[in-house]
């Protein structure tokens, strides 16, 4: 429900769910999800935002017990999501070239490589011009709405690859992340600043960009049809215009002229300030996460990601196998992740790969022998792994393999009994 701005319209139907929440022995979601269901507003269930807002509010009159932490709680949405007491507060780059050519990822041009506009993360990313202020910004507001605490925060960073954006840029955007963090414990808001600067930016580059006038903020700009993006949308099928060229056309060179590169830079001792204000402010970052490919990093990179406070990388490895690595254009082969590993690991990092089962040139057997080799060859053992079975992506290169008969995504079973070995060969 969106319309349930003033808590006071309703007082008939929340006040009865907050006395019972408050004096309920028992408790869990089913509870929650049966009582709002038992007293709906005239315009559908309340959000538990709103249950939250009013019982802030309401604690101690009209019959409620006084306020009470444990009653926020158990109007929390999604509990598991802060249960370590760690908030992940996850903010997408803006869309760049990559320099990749992996035929499996998808080229939504809207996004950062390999992201696609359909997902709730990344249309927030989008809603807030991928602007790391206004995302990290938001996304706590957003928690604390919620009632979940906000005092430890992990920082995670997705986007293409994050080693090939500009130097300034990447100091700049994590600045930006503890900017917000800082500022939003002090209680100072810049947000309405900065979404003034990307309208006038909008309004500047309307002049300068001659296809698809929805730089910075594409989702917010009426301008922006199906229609439009078509003309850039690369497909599988016909693809004659790259993603990286795409890109560039529409993003970047636009933003030179419009002074957005100058804009979205920084400098070390920039970034420093903001990291050792956030040593004592309320929202403390615990942890820093950027994703990026084995054949960036290198002894330099590696040092430098550290000092901009990065302390887990979500590194591709995607096969184990170099001629599945070479059949979907990689542009690695294993041994340029294991010397990414080693230097990592060395240097401190948690390391957080990514697997694709599935893969062109792979099968049910070799995906299986590629897995057993992630946790014992002791050149890998990640700490942390995300498993993306590849799929049928309608922008991506492999849809040309698919359609001349190359390749087809696994059938149900043939997935599941892949994912079901690697579940039982995951150590604990
Ligand atoms: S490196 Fe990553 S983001 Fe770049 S093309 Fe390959 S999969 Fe996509």
């Amino acid at each position: 429900m969106s319309t349930h701005n003033d808590y006071n319209l309703y007082l008939e139907q929340l006040l009865p769910i907050l006395v019972e929440v408050s004096n309920a022995q028992d408790w869990g979601p089913k509870e929650l999800s049966k009582l709002v269901n038992k007293y709906p507003s005239s315009d559908g269930v309340f959000s538990k935002d709103m249950l939250i807002q009013a019982y802030r509010k309401l604690a101690g009159t009209r019959g409620i017990p006084p306020f009470q932490e444990l009653v926020i709680q158990r109007l929390q949405m999604k509990p598991t999501r802060t249960g370590s007491g760690v908030t992940p507060v996850t903010v997408l780059t803006k869309p760049f070239p990559c320099p990749g050519k992996c035929i499996f990822c998808p080229n939504d041009i809207r996004m950062p490589k390999s992201y696609l506009s359909d997902e709730p993360g990344a249309q927030r990313a989008e809603r807030n011009s991928f602007d790391p202020y206004l995302q990290t910004y938001n996304r706590l507001q957003a928690f604390q709405n919620i009632g979940h605490q906000i005092d430890k925060v992990e920082l995670i960073v997705l986007g293409g690859t994050w080693s090939y954006y500009p130097e300034p840029y990447q100091i700049w955007f994590v600045k930006e992340c503890f900017r917000a963090l800082n500022d939003f414990g002090e209680q100072k808001d810049d947000r309405k600043k900065i979404e003034e600067y990307y309208s006038e930016m909008r309004e500047k580059l309307k002049d300068v960009t001659t296809a698809v006038v929805h730089r910075p903020v594409p989702g917010n700009n009426p301008e922006i049809n199906k229609e439009s993006l078509a003309a850039y949308q690369v497909h599988g099928g016909v693809l004659d215009k790259s993603y990286n060229k795409t890109v560039s056309e529409i993003y970047t060179a636009p933003e030179k002229v419009g002074g957005f590169d100058q804009y979205q830079a920084a400098d070390w001792a920039e970034l420093e300030f903001e990291q050792k204000r956030n040593e004592t402010a309320i929202s403390r970052n615990v942890g820093l996460v950027i994703e990026t490919r084995p054949d960036n990093i290198s002894e330099a990179e590696v040092l430098r990601i550290r000092r901009l406070g990065c302390t887990k990388t979500q590194i591709g490895f995607q096969s184990l196998n170099d001629h599945v690595l070479s059949m979907n254009k990689r542009g690695h082969d294993v041994a340029a992740t294991r010397r990414a590993v080693n230097l990592l690991r060395q240097a401190g990092f948690k390391i957080h790969a990514h697997w694709m089962p599935n893969l062109y040139g792979s099968s049910v057997k070799l995906d299986q022998e590629d897995y057993q080799v992630l946790f014992t060859d002791p050149d890998f053992k990640p700490d942390e792994l995300k498993i993306y079975p590849c799929s049928l992506i309608e922008s991506a290169e492999l849809m040309q393999y698919y359609e001349r008969g190359e390749w087809k995504p696994y059938t149900e079973e043939e997935l599941l009994e892949v994912l079901t070995f690697c579940l039982t060969h995951t150590p604990p």
